[in-house]
């Protein structure tokens, strides 16, 4: 059956149209839903009894059920969902000085292949729908109720190529940052692509003041066809032309993923060239130590290596920033303890 969190607050009030019902009915629903959490419909009270059995026909509410936890010692945790067809999915808590984020998955599975990436061990099974991405964020903000605490942020980085769902991804995170919904501010929100080109476009011209971040890894045409297969579809030429339209129309600074991988895109020579290609943007580059993978041969560079990097670029008059590790002691890299769970299930393809 359909999740009730499909819906954004929009298609809440025609729905409460549909049924007749007065339009502040759609209003109350919305609040119960993301005010209170409320997680069934008899909690609903100040709703009718043929109102909350009218729901109930028609919706559930969390599509999601909660397969496994893992705390890492720094209170990173992991979450690995379920949906109602049985595919797995994870969502990661991550605890901030500026706030408490959540990484979304948007997808079961992905299909993007990138070498270095755990997520891509599976193909895409299937998109999640809007309402599967706001349940993460609502299961999440539930377990931090408890102890008074509040989501502040979202990152769609996890498992999935959010601009392959785009309609889901903006339809989801538009219900979590409508001010009747969850409110998350447009700038406390981070979707991370690998650069699809004409998604690239929409969004820009979608003019959300949501973040853009763009997994970049390597500084050349021949060393990104080799990690990421994405780029022989959309090659830098047109990747760097459609970020230029973005940040014209929005005027808004992108973030630059650049995984460090040892004896592969680390060399000074491949900071020039990332240095090159970077000017003139009003961008960032987010340096990110490798979470290995049992199942592939990359491996990170040492701490010590990432800082002569970032030397090289901050040189060059690149801005950058070595992203801080999280959870290191749990399987942190996307997609590993889905991966660990279908195994045990004897699922993987
Ligand atoms: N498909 C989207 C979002 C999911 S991946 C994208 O490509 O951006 C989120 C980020 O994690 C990407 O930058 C991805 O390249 C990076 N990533 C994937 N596997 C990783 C690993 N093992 N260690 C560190 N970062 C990884």
């Amino acid at each position: 059956m359909q999740s009730i969190y499909d819906l954004n607050y929009d298609q809440m009030q025609e729905f409460a149209q549909s049924c007749g019902w007065k339009s502040f009915r759609g209003h109350q629903i919305f609040q119960w839903l993301y005010r209170q959490r409320a997680a069934s419909f008899d909690e609903m009270s100040n709703l009718s009894k043929e109102t909350r059995e009218l729901l109930k026909e028609n919706f559930i509410i969390d599509p999601l059920k909660l397969v496994r936890k893992q705390v890492a010692g720094d209170g990173t945790t992991k979450f690995l969902f379920q949906t109602e067809d049985g595919a797995l999915l994870e969502s990661v808590l991550m605890h901030f000085d500026y706030g408490k984020s959540i990484c979304v998955s948007s997808q079961v599975g992905c299909n993007m292949g990138c070498a270095f990436c755990a997520s891509g061990l599976t193909k895409k099974k299937r998109n999640l729908t809007s309402g599967e991405m706001v349940a993460q964020f609502m299961n999440v903000q539930r377990e931090l109720d408890k102890t008074g605490e509040r989501l502040s942020h979202i990152v769609v980085m996890g498992t999935g190529e959010p601009f392959d769902n785009y309609d889901n991804v903006m339809n989801f995170l538009e219900t979590l940052n409508h001010d009747r919904g969850m409110g998350i501010g447009a700038r406390h929100i981070t979707i991370s692509t690998c650069g699809i080109v004409p998604k690239i476009r929409e969004f820009a011209d979608a003019h959300t003041q949501y973040n853009l971040a763009i997994s970049l890894h390597a500084p050349n045409n021949e060393l990104r066809d080799q990690l990421m297969p994405v780029n022989h579809a959309y090659p830098l030429e047109e990747l760097m032309d459609a970020l230029k339209e973005y940040s014209e129309k929005n005027n808004r600074r992108l973030t630059f993923e650049y995984i460090l991988l040892k004896g592969v895109n680390d060399s000074k020579a491949h900071a020039k060239q990332l240095a090159r290609l970077l000017r003139g943007y009003n961008a960032y580059v987010n340096l990110i130590p490798y979470n290995s993978v049992d199942e592939n041969a990359f491996r990170s560079v040492s701490r010590e290596e990432a800082m002569v990097f970032y030397d090289l670029l901050m040189k060059e008059g690149i801005r950058c920033t070595i992203r801080k590790e999280h959870g290191t002691d749990i399987d942190a890299a996307c997609g590993q303890l889905r991966i660990k769970e279908l195994k045990k299930r004897g699922e993987t393809e």
